[in-house]
């Protein structure tokens, strides 16, 4: 005859279990992930044991496996797994006692926060099998050990002050649970809230996961095979799985490492940004796991913010399972997966940049300005991403892209620093004042297009020790100037009139030593400013200036004809040297960029075009042609 033995569980897990049945919780979906975790646990075990020749004569031939079935009509869920069983001596350590981590740390946390029952808290943690007290009224395990000769048992329990345990008949090797749940857990009997919680949690679990005998978790943790053992048609169907996209991914990166951090990691690059300009932030979508089970959809800190582009999974077998999301997010742990992680992706942007050049041409006109983010707020990281960086240069053809490291390769002897210039395009920089005394010189200019890279590259300082520079904040000079220059003393004296006549429009008027082709050129005085960076913080409302800018400097080409003719006709034609002297500001403003309303300078223009043609001055139109 069986005998039912009656048992008080210790008081810890007293304490849980009116925690768990007495709140009110947010996602009580979890029991089943713990549920079926426990179960994987079980038939990992068998598995072991079997292949470690500890176990021989396994019952059943199917191979290890968990099937869920539901009775909505009744109310009961049954969770069934044909893994290694529990004898009787287990299942009074197992189920009775607080022996295992999860549940001490919950218990833990809860009296750190001295508040009693705290529903969120519960829903944080796994707190393992009691988790099954959260929906059940009653909970009922049936199990029977693998090992040779085992008898079975029946646990039950409501979740008061105790258990029951007896002896079973036609017990089948492994453990099933039967669950009576509470009223207002019926959702959890229903096919379509089973499978959804499943999918979610347990789409990757090793065993075969069976619902009313359908078969549920069809992909596989591909994440955690070798890697010369998955085809390409897996990654591909796993990536559209994983990261909802159509097409395929432009990259993919499947490693494994031991250290720091025992990870196993399959991150994917879409081929497209999913980012559309001007309509918000994406998220990021690399899903953590711990041993094939999901501890946090798309956790926040996983990565850092500007690799959100990247999709994929990440397992950590140092996570424990029922970890608390609130302390995964400032804790060490995740600061490491954090750091090993994105060190090991730029790693790999290195490698496939140098080895597929074209491949990476095209992920970086999708991707790029994610890194250029990278660089502006992630200083640990800002040198490794400067690598990444590629531009058009002096030295390229049109349309084809340099590394900063190609750069300091080519650098002549005598050039000490790395130089970029932002125009509009390629002809624009050509043709840009600033670049004369660089073409003069045969040192090479990054053409940057974005105003963004000035911000960028201005961040970045220095690369492999040499620094980065601003061509207009060069100071450079010819090395010869060459002759028909004025002379120093009459290059002074225009100085001194150019800066009478110009007044407050320029701070300083000087003779330049860097121009070729170009008759001047206006030069910031604030040495971390270009004027258009002032352009875009402008644009951006950061100017900080507050409404006062400081003029610029104006530098004139002392071997200029215009130049030359300026310091004589300043005594012979006063006036129209005037507005010589202010077209040429204006025409350097233009070129830098820096000349907001041009109507001033077209009616200008009309008044030297008349004099050019010679129409007498009182004919001469005193207004701007009206513009149609
Ligand atoms: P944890 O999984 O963190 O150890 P749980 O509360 O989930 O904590 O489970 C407690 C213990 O009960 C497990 O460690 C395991 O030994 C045992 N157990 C639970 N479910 C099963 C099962 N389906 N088959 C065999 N043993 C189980
Ligand atoms: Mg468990």
């Amino acid at each position: 005859m069986s005998q039912v033995e009656k048992h008080s569980f210790q008081a810890e897990i007293q304490q849980l279990l009116s925690i768990v049945i007495h709140s009110l919780y947010t996602n009580r979906e979890v029991f089943v992930r713990e549920l079926i975790s426990n179960a994987a646990d079980a038939c990992e075990k068998l598995r072991f044991l079997q292949t470690s020749g500890q176990l021989a004569g396994v019952e059943g031939t199917s191979g290890p496996a968990i099937s869920l079935v539901s009775d909505e009509a009744a109310g009961i869920l049954t969770i069934t797994d044909t893994g290694v069983g529990m004898t009787r001596d287990e299942l009074v350590a197992n189920l009775g006692t607080i022996a295992h981590s999860g549940t001490k740390a919950f218990l833990k946390a809860l009296a750190e926060k001295q508040q009693g029952a705290d529903g969120k808290l519960i829903g944080q943690f796994g707190v393992g099998f009691y988790s099954a007290f959260m929906v059940a009224k009653k909970v009922t395990v049936f199990t029977r050990s693998q090992t040779l000769g085992a008898e079975g048992w029946k646990w039950e329990s409501d979740g008061g002050e105790g258990y029951s345990i007896e002896a079973a008949v036609d017990v089948a090797a492994g453990t099933k649970i039967v669950l009576d749940l509470k009223d207002d857990a019926r959702e959890f009997a229903t096919d379509a809230r089973l499978e959804t919680i499943i999918k979610q949690y347990s789409n990757f679990v090793t065993f075969p996961i069976e619902l009313n005998s359908k078969k549920i978790n069809t992909i596989q943790a591909i994440w955690a095979r070798s890697k010369n053992e998955v085809k390409d048609e897996e990654y591909l169907e796993f990536y559209k799985y994983i990261g909802h996209d159509f097409e395929a991914p432009r990259y993919r990166l499947h490693f494994t490492a031991d250290a720091p951090l025992s990870i196993q990691a399959l991150l994917f690059v879409p081929t497209r940004s999913f980012e559309l300009p001007g309509m918000g932030r994406t998220e990021s979508e690399v899903h953590l796991y711990c041993r094939k089970v999901l501890i946090e959809a798309k956790p926040k800190h996983l990565l850092p913010e500007w690799l959100r582009f990247v999709r994929g999974v990440v397992d950590c077998e140092d996570i424990p399972l029922n970890v608390s999301r609130e302390r995964m997010q400032d804790s060490e742990l995740l600061r490491k997966l954090n750091r090993a992680l994105t060190n090991r992706f730029l790693k790999f942007l290195a490698e496939e940049a140098e080895k597929s050049p074209d491949t990476y041409t095209e992920f970086y006109a999708q991707h790029a300005r994610y890194l250029k983010e990278g660089i502006l707020a992630d200083t640990e990281h800002s040198a490794a991403i400067a690598k990444l960086l590629r531009y058009e240069s002096s030295a390229t053809e049109a349309g084809k892209k340099t590394s900063l490291a190609e750069y300091v390769k080519r650098m002549p002897e005598g050039q000490t620093e790395i130089y970029f210039l932002l125009a509009g395009d390629r002809a624009a920089a050509e043709a840009s004042p600033y670049y004369e005394v660089f073409q003069a010189r045969k040192f090479e200019v990054l053409f940057v297009e974005d105003p963004v890279d000035e911000f960028v590259l201005d961040r970045v300082r220095e690369f492999e020790g040499k620094s980065l520079k601003g061509a207009e904040r060069a100071d450079l000079k010819l090395e010869t100037p060459g002759a028909g220059a004025l002379s120093e003393e009459d290059a002074k004296s225009l100085s001194t009139w150019l800066k009478e006549t110009l007044g407050e429009d320029v701070e300083e008027v000087r003779s330049s030593e860097r121009l070729v082709d170009s008759p001047v050129v206006v030069v910031e005085r604030d040495s971390f400013m270009t004027g258009s960076m002032r352009r875009t913080l402008k644009l951006m409302g950061q100017d900080r200036s507050g409404g006062f800018e400081q003029a610029p400097d104006l530098e004139f080409n002392p071997r200029h004809p215009v130049v030359v003719r300026l310091q004589s006709l300043r005594t012979s034609d006063a006036e129209t040297a005037g507005l010589v002297a202010h077209q040429l500001l204006d025409q350097a403003r233009l070129a830098a960029g820096l000349l907001e309303d041009p109507r001033a300078m077209l009616k200008r223009l009309n008044q030297l075009l008349s004099k050019v043609v010679g129409v007498p001055s009182a004919a001469a139109p005193s207004e701007p042609a009206p513009t149609t």
